[in-house]
């Protein structure tokens, strides 16, 4: 939408002269709208939240299936089933966070999931080397 830089009066896309006042239009334009189109935004969203599910989904499902029985051939088909699966599934899930981030690089969703999954590798990193570090320091005792 276009403005008269004299009077403010609101013009027609494209305008040279303003319908009010009769002054000439400069370079003067409502400055473009930064933000993405709702639309974006949800498909964005929905990125993130399938991310998510893929994410935690099977993790999710293994407690699940450990809390029901783990004694039980269902319980332990349904933990080797979701072990299996979530390799593959974390593999999508930070493919799908990746591409929404590039597809939608504004949406506040997928940099609130990206940094989830960037603080759970760096959990991941530490746990692992004080894990190994613990090791260390055990043999050294032994
Ligand atoms: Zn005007």
């Amino acid at each position: 939408m276009n403005y008269c830089p004299n009077c403010g009066n609101q013009l027609p896309q494209g305008a040279s002269f303003c319908t009010k006042c009769g002054g000439k239009l400069g370079v003067y334009q409502q400055p473009q709208q930064a933000q993405i189109s709702p639309e974006d935004d949800k498909k964005a969203n929905n990125l993130s939240l399938i991310s998510l599910g893929l994410f935690f989904g099977p993790s999710a499902l293994s407690i699940l299936s450990a809390g029901i029985s783990a004694s039980t051939s269902a319980g332990s088909r349904i933990t080797a089933i979701s072990s299996a699966l979530s390799g593959v599934c974390t593999l999508a899930a930070i493919v799908l966070m990746i591409v929404a981030r590039v597809k939608y690089p504004k949406n506040k969703l997928a940099k609130i999931v990206m940094w989830i999954y960037i603080a759970l590798f760096a959990i991941g990193i530490i746990g692992s080397v004080l894990l190994i570090l613990a090791c260390a320091y055990a043999c050294r005792n032994c």
